[in-house]
């Protein structure tokens, strides 16, 4: 008899839900992460009585009423809606792509002005079948749109030519011929009231936590604890890099306590030119409707991912989905390990999709228990 069930080895959405849902089942749970706080990516701290996303912003939406009603189990949501503004060369233009946005750019006052305008751009733009990120853009919002708010934007957030990024990236914005500045299309959206450490910590209620926990300096200690590893991290590096290492890409953010109640408005101001070396400034406050006197900024900086460096944005191009493959291939031979997660699916999963993929992994595990 080992001491757990479970051994869950990273505190991020997914491995937080998996443990709640086992520990519901009568299971036992470990978890560990390497980092000093549980949350993973989702995780804030307070400065100045702000939630500060201390790993980029986080807005919670989906179209699945089951994740919804699960989240909101924890924490209450609020009513904030996303509604980005983007800044090229100091013109301010609404996003997503919206009647507010075409007004701005073409001074055009109808769906049918817009639409209009974009195909006769499409047209001497002559793209059929759209191959990549750039042509994607193009044929769904034509090319003043894609010089002023996606080339540069993209760019610097991937640190390649939109012609080498695959056409799916793009497809996450909403394209509307309504004056509608809401980024998502999901029915529900939100943050946790009091922030998103609430929900992760309402997860791990009663669960067994270890943190500044590394698996990979005391894997085998740690995983003679357990009957079942649950794994959330890289899945090369449990394999050790064996095929070579996938690739990421990195952020660095900048957080500065200004003192001042309001600095831009919103709390998303993405910065689309290519010399701006920042990609977007949060304001957490705005997040919540915060009142309080100062307010934090972050600026977000694109990085080259290298080891060490947090890997944020999987690169779902060819060669890295090809190699993931492989990677996926030796996790499926590996008994008593369950993998999931962004990091070990290898995929650029939003928090609702997280942890759709936790519930669906704990439904196939468990059956009916
Ligand atoms: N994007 C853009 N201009 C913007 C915002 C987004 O071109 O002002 C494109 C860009 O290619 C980016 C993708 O849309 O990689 C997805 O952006 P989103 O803000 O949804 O990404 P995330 O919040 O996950 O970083």
């Amino acid at each position: 008899m080992k001491e757990f069930d479970y051994l869950v080895v990273g505190a991020g959405l997914w491995g937080c839900v998996f443990a709640h849902e086992a520990t519901k089942r009568g299971k036992k749970c470990l978890v560990i992460d390497r980092r000093n706080h549980i949350g993973g990516n989702t995780y804030c701290e307070n400065m100045e009585g702000i939630n500060v996303h201390k790993y980029g912003a986080h807005i919670f939406h989906t179209n699945d009423k089951d994740i919804w009603d699960y989240v909101n189990s924890f924490v209450e949501f609020n009513r904030y809606t996303n509604s980005p503004v983007a800044n090229f060369n100091g013109e301010l233009y609404n996003l997503p792509f919206n009647m507010n946005t075409f007004y701005q750019l073409w001074k055009v006052r109808t769906p049918d002005e817009a639409k209009a305008k974009i195909a006769e751009q499409v047209k001497e733009a002559g793209i059929k079948e759209p191959t990549n990120l750039e042509e994607q853009a193009i044929s769904l919002v034509g090319v003043d749109m894609y010089e002023k708010l996606i080339k540069a934007y993209t760019e610097k957030q991937w640190g390649r030519k939109a012609t080498e990024l695959p056409a799916f990236i793009i497809k996450r914005l909403p394209v509307r011929f309504t004056f509608d500045n809401n980024y998502f299309n999901d029915r529900y959206q939100g943050i946790p009231i009091g922030g998103y450490n609430k929900l992760t910590e309402g997860l791990l209620e009663g669960v067994e936590l270890r943190l500044e926990v590394d698996f990979f300096a005391h894997r085998e200690e740690l995983g003679a604890l357990a009957d079942t590893i649950v794994y959330t991290g890289k899945i090369d590096e449990y394999f050790d890099f064996r095929f070579g290492a996938l690739e990421y890409r990195s952020l660095r953010f900048d957080d500065e306590i200004l003192d001042t109640e309001n600095y831009q408005g919103n709390a998303v101001v993405n910065y689309t030119d290519a010399e701006t070396p920042f990609t977007r400034i949060i304001e957490h406050k705005h997040f919540e409707f915060g009142t309080q006197p100062k307010t934090v900024i972050t600026r977000e900086y694109p990085q080259e991912f290298s080891p060490g460096a947090e890997p944020y944005y999987p690169i779902n191009d060819d060669k890295n989905d090809q190699l993931f493959r492989q990677y996926k291939a030796l996790a499926e031979q590996e008994q008593h390990v369950i993998f999931g997660g962004r990091l070990a699916e290898y995929r650029y999963y939003d928090m609702h999709q997280v942890i759709g993929s936790a519930l669906k992994k704990v439904k196939v595990h468990f059956g009916n228990q």
